[in-house]
């Protein structure tokens, strides 16, 4: 029994990869991107899921999650996207991770902490094509030579990112798209041909934009059951998706409120009726946005009810006056559904004016995690 709970359905992760896949086809790589604790999903539990699904490679943000799924067991290759400071090349190469290079001083350096090794070291390299952080801004010319010059790595992929990939109100794809592939045709030219080309997050795949996917894409958030809002005029979505997340927690207390008394820190809500409220054991600790005060629901009781007066650290109030069957010890839905009456981590999101990755991965460690296969 727990206060407050995820209960996550990996068969629908998996449903959700395999719908993924089935929009690049059987020639493009899907490497699961299963950074940030798999968006609060749990990263171990879900990738031994997705390996078992046929996942051939995994992607992480930095060496400590890599590590992570190593000593879970899991011997795919596994890329680190994030970058690394010096101090994590011994991890990277003492796990066999292959980390993502992003400046042409960084590759020279891996390339020197691989000579001293003796050993040879595969990597992927990044181009920035016009997302502004990670990846090479250098001229072709250098990036050919710091390629040819680092004898003791092996370059296993060429990659980019997008910055505006569900904005369809720009061009800046289309150049992204344009700038990569003069790259990587460049390169070619140039005899450097590595095995994997990739720029595709979920956003790219989930609205069937063949051009952008390469040979490998690399989703997150749509392995989780979401798509991003678009902007524009956006193509029809590819993959029918389902939430895998189902956030729960318990009614603590009820209690009846004359008019016009107050509820919570500030005083920032006052019942307008006989009311009655339940105190939930969540709170913005738990990973419920502050900005949710007076302003957020959630499901009660198979409804659509308000939050009332502010988020608390460990507790939010509730208005279920017009709930029935409610009791302390009972259970009601942060992010879910019960029936027809459903929130997601997207509803959150608007409500709170984030975005529905930041919900997810704000759900707190307190929030013990479920599992159903
Ligand atoms: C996080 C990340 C992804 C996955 O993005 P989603 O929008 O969650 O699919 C892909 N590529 C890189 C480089 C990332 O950092």
């Amino acid at each position: 029994m727990h206060r407050t709970w995820a209960e996550i359905d990996l068969s629908r992760i998996a449903a959700n990869f395999h719908a993924l896949q089935a929009v690049v086809g059987p020639d493009v790589t899907l490497s699961p991107v299963v950074k940030a604790d798999a968006y609060r999903h749990g990263a171990i539990p879900v990738a031994v899921r997705l390996a078992a699904e046929g996942a051939a490679r995994f992607a992480v943000s930095c060496a400590a999650e890599g590590v992570q799924l190593r000593e879970a067991g899991l011997t795919h290759p596994i890329l680190v996207m994030g970058g690394f400071a010096p101090f994590e090349m011994e991890a990277l190469a003492g796990f066999h991770l292959t980390p993502v290079i992003h400046s042409l001083a960084v590759l020279r350096d891996y390339d020197a902490f691989a000579r001293a090794r003796s050993t040879r070291l595969p990597y992927h390299l990044k181009v920035d094509t016009g997302m502004g952080r990670l990846g090479t801004r250098a001229e072709l010319r250098d990036i050919i030579d710091a390629i040819g010059g680092a004898a003791n790595l092996q370059l296993a992929g060429l990659m980019s990112h997008l910055a505006s990939a569900t904005d369809f109100t720009t061009s800046q794809t289309a150049d992204q798209i344009r700038g990569f592939e003069s790259i990587r045709l460049s390169l070619q030219q140039a005899g450097i041909e590595p095995p994997f080309y990739h720029l595709s997050s979920s956003a790219p795949i989930v609205f069937g934009m063949k051009p952008v996917f390469g040979n490998m894409v690399r989703p997150g958030l749509a392995l989780y059951g979401y798509v991003s809002p678009a902007t524009g005029d956006a193509p029809p979505v590819a993959a029918r998706l389902s939430p895998a997340l189902t956030w729960r927690a318990r009614i603590l207390e009820i209690k009846e409120i004359s008019p016009g008394a107050p509820v919570g820190y500030s005083a920032r809500w006052r019942a307008e009726r006989p009311s009655r409220l339940a105190v939930v054991a969540a709170g913005y600790a738990d990973g419920i946005p502050h900005t949710l005060s007076n302003k957020g629901h959630v499901v009660a009781a198979g409804r659509i009810v308000p939050i009332t007066g502010a988020v608390s650290m460990d507790l939010t109030s509730i208005d279920i006056t017009d709930c029935q069957g409610l009791h302390p010890g009972a259970a009601v839905t942060l992010i879910g559904a019960e029936g027809d009456a459903s929130y997601s981590a997207e509803d959150m999101a608007r409500e709170a004016g984030v975005i529905s990755y930041s919900v997810l991965c704000g759900i707190g460690n307190r929030v013990a995690r479920t599992y159903l296969d």
